[in-house]
């Protein structure tokens, strides 16, 4: 094992000291999912951002609380830092690089140094080292405030590599709590070690989001294996004809080997070309299931080995396709001769077992896992780390990582919504060619990140809910306030008559309505009107304009846009 931190037996005496800080945070106590404001930070205190802690687990306290803990870096205070880029020679005369906006004329037509468009922007690259590693694309080597988690996963999937079957595994928690990541250090590590001692055991990763449907999964998982016996047999192959060729000059050659005779030799070599043969990889869709089934079984037991598989977001796999993948795949240990399996299911629904066939259930759930969410000062550790690699030294001022971390704290402890904050935040100050990334970069960062999530919603709801929401901003905008559901129903099938689409009966657009609260685009409160019943009554609580673009960038919407006057029209009357 390559000195990963978290080895899967607990004995490596350097996973004790190097184990990631877990509770062990004695600095800013009650910090915790506070939303530290702006003057909470002393400006003056701002490299803390150790450059020369090899791994800072113990990273000094970035809330600026610390008064003692600097040593050993440099002294100097964040403003003059914005001199320290002409070093490098490209640009003597001083340039406000903090000025907001990046004026391209300016930077093509006033260059009497024969510097290009994009010099300009080049210079310095003040802020990122490796922008890669705050994608999600990134795995991790290191996972900080997962140990526990990792461990167990190690200490239930070591039986694979002693050739025993593990016990099925069952992983929970929100999304961001690091399971995919977890899961994958430790899939990667086991397939090391598994290489390392020569023992079969593979890992097979699948995300449910994307094979969605058991036909799909079946056939990914077939195909893998007959992909990788079909490597195997090769190798056979190749070692077997050379071994053929030199019996045929020297019958010798066969004496120590298990062929007593060349025409042995020949079987063995058919019989591979026909096993080869006979392994015809699954079409996307076409074959019935049970085919597609028996391709996959017969894949994996063509030889000895252990194979956990991994479903990543199983619930969205039984959601979509109910429980029989599961079924299947978990009994199937009882009929395969050779090899054997063990599925490690990770949802982020933690109730996604009620649906299960109890069966199912309790075989899935042999072993479970928790990952809670993280607490602000996990996640702060969390993105220390990767600062430490992605951003340049003293890029960040000490208040950007504890903002970030207490954002993505309400967010429900979110590690991917706090990385892609401290990325924005870096593209942020990049783009305005701030020296350093600040605190008003995590705000704008914020802001972005929310009317991002917002345009995503809007631009993948149904048509049908998008006329509906376009009502309801039709109406918003003639200053209807307060709106109710009969008003938003004239307003949609006016707009439908318009666009020629299918007009639904109210009771639909009040479910409508109903999905667009929850998806938090509109806030709907029920209201009484004595005897005449209750009706709905609503208003937008996404920005106006950025809807309305999105709505009206859909090309199924037709040109609602011109059904604007017409709607107009009535409230002139
Ligand atoms: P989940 O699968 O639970 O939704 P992920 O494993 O995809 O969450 O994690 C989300 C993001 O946060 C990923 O970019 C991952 O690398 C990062 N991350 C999560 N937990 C940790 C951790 N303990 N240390 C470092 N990075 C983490
Ligand atoms: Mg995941």
């Amino acid at each position: 094992m390559d000195e990963g931190e978290h080895a899967p037996n607990g004995t490596d005496p350097g996973d004790a000291d190097e184990s990631p800080v877990l509770d062990t945070d004695p600095v800013a106590p009650g910090a915790d999912d506070q939303i530290p404001r702006d003057d909470a930070v002393d400006a003056s205190d701002s490299n803390a951002s150790d450059s020369n802690a090899s791994d800072s687990n113990a990273s000094t306290d970035p809330t600026g609380v610390d008064s003692t803990g600097t040593e050993g870096s440099a002294t100097e205070p964040t403003d003059t830092t914005v001199t320290t880029d002409s070093e490098d020679g490209v640009e003597a005369r001083s340039r406000d690089r903090s000025s907001p906006g990046v004026d391209f004329d300016g930077v093509v037509l006033d260059d009497e140094d024969n510097q290009g468009l994009f010099d300009d922007l080049l210079a310095g690259e003040p802020i990122f080292e490796n922008k890669e590693v705050l994608r999600p694309s990134y795995t991790p080597h290191e996972l900080p405030h997962r140990t526990d988690q990792i461990n167990r996963m190690a200490t239930i999937l070591v039986s694979a590599l002693r050739g025993e079957t593990p016990s099925n595994i069952l992983i929970y928690g929100k999304t961001g709590t690091g399971k995919t990541a977890s899961a994958k250090f430790v899939s990667q590590e086991l397939e090391s070690t598994s290489k390392k001692y020569d023992v079969p055991c593979e890992v097979e990763y699948i995300n449910c989001e994307v094979t969605d449907t058991q036909y799909r999964v079946l056939a990914q998982l077939a195909n893998t294996f007959i992909e990788k016996n079909q490597a195997v047999i090769d190798r056979r192959l190749d070692r077997l004809r050379e071994l053929a060729s030199s019996a045929s000059d020297d019958p010798t050659a066969l004496e120590s080997t298990r062929f007593a005779s060349p025409e042995e030799l020949t079987a063995t070599i058919e019989q591979l070309e026909a096993d080869a043969e006979e392994m015809e990889p699954v079409p996307m869709t076409g074959w019935p299931t049970d085919r597609v089934y028996t391709t996959f079984f017969d894949a994996v037991d063509y030889h000895e080995r252990v194979v956990v598989i991994m479903l990543d977001e199983i619930d969205k796999l039984v959601e979509k396709s109910g429980d029989d993948t599961l079924y299947n795949l978990s009994r199937m240990n009882s009929e395969l001769d050779n090899s054997r399996i063990s599925i490690m299911g990770i949802s982020n629904d933690l109730k996604f077992t009620d649906f299960l066939d109890p069966r199912v259930k309790s075989s899935l759930g042999e072993e479970e896992i928790v990952f809670p969410p993280y607490d602000a000062n996990q996640l702060r550790d969390i993105l220390q780390h990767r600062a430490d690699i992605s951003f340049k030294t003293d890029a960040l001022t000490d208040d950007v990582i504890p903002l970030c971390a207490a954002f993505a704290a309400q967010e429900h402890g979110d590690a991917r919504r706090a990385l892609d904050l401290l990325r924005t935040a870096g593209e942020l100050a990049e783009r305005s060619q701030a020296e350093v990334v600040a605190e008003s970069h995590v705000r704008q960062a914020q802001d972005k990140i929310e009317l991002d999530r917002v345009v995503e919603v809007v631009r993948t709801l149904p048509t049908q809910s998008k006329i509906v929401l376009f009502a309801v901003i039709l109406l918003e905008k003639n200053g209807v306030h307060n709106i109710n559901t009969g008003e938003v129903f004239n307003i949609y099938k006016r707009l439908c008559e318009e666009i020629d689409a299918d007009v639904l009966t109210q009771r639909r657009v009040t479910d409508l309505i109903s999905e667009l609260d929850m998806l938090g685009i509109v806030n709907a409160v029920v209201v009484s009107k004595g005897r005449y019943g209750r009706t709905k009554e609503m208003g937008l609580s996404v920005p106006i304009e950025e809807t309305e673009a999105v709505l009206l960038s859909d090309s199924r919407l037709g040109d609602i846009e011109n059904a604007q006057p017409f709607v107009q029209a009535r409230f002139d009357n």
